[in-house]
């Protein structure tokens, strides 16, 4: 029976009679208990998720049908509100804290029936590669446990990789979805910034910040999506564009969607050798099976990641000012006055490389060296947005690498965090244009690891990139 391989199978096995969404807790209760070790989970609510999995046989018992999400089982990460629940952000400073509301997300997946098991850990305020930037401690790698998870996402991945729930809801800003999905070797969606509210998400950068799905397949992301996305009256960027609900996988029309690559992307130096050869013969075999496949030229890819790091570090000095003290969290003991208080309490409250990035951020946005760092940036992603305009006029879909390399180790770049900042290279891309991408496991490197092929569509066009993603999972998928 246990474990499903989707969501639609489980409802089947409840319509069936084989199973309950108790039996179903219990089972991914115990599987959280004996998978302590890997430190996906900070918090359990495992009476909450019991009453409310009791309460949905009842209504099914009576009612004879099932909501979207009935019974689903699903984890947040540490950056998402779920009321009266602990919220921390994975960092010291808001130790104690716990949610008064519940963010859009968490709201609608609860109106669709979904049962939240519990919050996962993730780098520190989101920031992060690898989910080490935790005051929980890291997060270990369900395939090989001397290596890292990935991140900032970290838990929420290993979650759904190592079955301790369904689905798992992350956050990226720069890649912290799709990035640990491709490690972890399951599927990443990191919807159109603006497809889902970001309204009880603890921000990062403002404006790049994406709720995003881990699932094991396409069709529960699409599921998922379906529920979570849509206009709120809290986030005034959360947008009006339609989404079909439930979304139709099958690809439309006789005609193949054109593909396109950046070749600078894939002739980068820092990129794995073997991740390189199997991108490029995935395109031989796209071309095999008829698909138009163009090479395009991309000059900005030197400029992506500083552009990213200058413009949400500068977003992030701003977003974390609010965090005091005064009011919640972390209180410290040894504070003389008032700015001493604040001193000594951000320096005790975040970790080393929260206060990194709050530091660049305040660099860059000071006076003397705004224009310079914060304008620039500003520039670059401006230009960025009218290639990517003219791009999707040429082509439907565009492929890439997720990370340079497979899932290192723990440990291994904790002391060099330029090397870890250039790693996002081909995540950053969808963040600074704000246009939908996925990760989808479909290759296995020599030395053991799981590794994605990333398909970025234009705004809005989630069905089309997860109708294609279904399909070549299907098709040239390994793993
Ligand atoms: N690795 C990126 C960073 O550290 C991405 C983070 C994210 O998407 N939250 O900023």
């Amino acid at each position: 029976m246990f474990p499903f391989h989707s969501i639609a199978e489980y409802h089947q096995a409840l319509i069936d009679g084989v199973t309950s969404c108790e039996e179903t807790v219990c089972h991914y209760l115990l599987r959280i208990e004996e998978s302590k070790q890997l430190n996906a989970f900070v918090h359990l609510y495992k009476e909450d998720a019991l009453n409310r999995a009791k309460e949905l046989d009842k209504s099914f018992q009576t009612s004879k049908s099932l909501r979207s999400l009935h019974g689903v089982v699903i984890s947040i990460k540490d950056v998402i509100a779920f009321k009266g629940h602990p919220l921390q952000a994975a960092s010291d400073i808001l130790s104690g804290y716990q949610s008064s509301f519940n963010a859009t997300a968490v709201d609608r997946l609860l109106d669709a029936g979904a049962i939240i098991i519990g919050s996962n850990n993730c780098d520190e305020f989101a920031m992060g590669s690898s989910n080490e930037n935790s005051a929980y401690g890291p997060v270990l790698n369900a395939r090989d446990n001397t290596r890292v998870p990935g991140g900032s996402s970290g838990g929420s991945a290993v979650a759904v990789q190592a079955g301790l729930c369904m689905a798992s809801l992350g956050s990226d800003t720069g890649g912290s979805v799709r990035q640990p999905a491709d490690f972890c070797g399951i599927v990443g969606l990191k919807p159109t910034y603006g497809r889902v509210s970001r309204y009880g998400l603890i921000a990062y950068g403002s404006s790049f910040d994406q709720i995003g799905i881990f699932s094991q397949n396409t069709e529960d992301a699409a599921a998922i999506l379906s529920v979570i996305a849509g206009a709120d009256e809290f986030d005034a960027t959360a947008s009006t564009n339609k989404l079909s609900s439930p979304l139709n996988l099958k690809l439309k029309g006789e005609k193949k969607p054109v593909i396109g690559y950046f070749k600078q992307m894939l002739d980068h130096p820092s990129l794995d050798q073997e991740i390189k050869n199997s991108i490029y013969s995935q395109i031989e075999k796209l071309k095999k099976d008829n698909y138009v496949v163009k090479e395009i030229q991309f000059d900005l890819i030197d400029y992506i990641v500083p552009a990213y790091y200058v413009l949400t570090t500068a977003e992030a000095s701003s977003n974390l000012s609010r965090y005091d003290g005064i009011r919640y969290g972390h209180q410290t003991k040894n504070a003389k006055d008032l700015d001493s208080f604040y001193a000594q309490n951000r320096t005790e409250g975040f970790g080393k490389e929260v206060q990194r990035r709050i530091l660049l951020g305040t660099f860059v946005l000071s006076t003397g060296y705004y224009d310079a760092y914060f304008t620039k940036a500003q520039q670059v992603r401006r230009i960025l947005l009218e290639q990517t305009r003219q791009l999707f006029e040429e082509v439907d879909l565009l492929i890439s690498p997720v990370s340079p390399e497979t899932a290192f180790k723990i440990g291994e770049k904790t002391s060099d965090p330029l090397q870890m900042y250039l790693a996002d290279i081909y995540t950053v891309f969808a963040n600074l244009t704000g246009i939908p991408g996925i990760s989808i496991p479909l290759f296995e490197h020599t030395n053991g690891l799981p590794f994605s092929l990333q398909i970025m569509a234009n705004h809005f066009q989630e069905e089309l990139l997860l109708s294609l993603s279904q399909e070549w999972m299907k098709r040239y998928g390994k793993i």
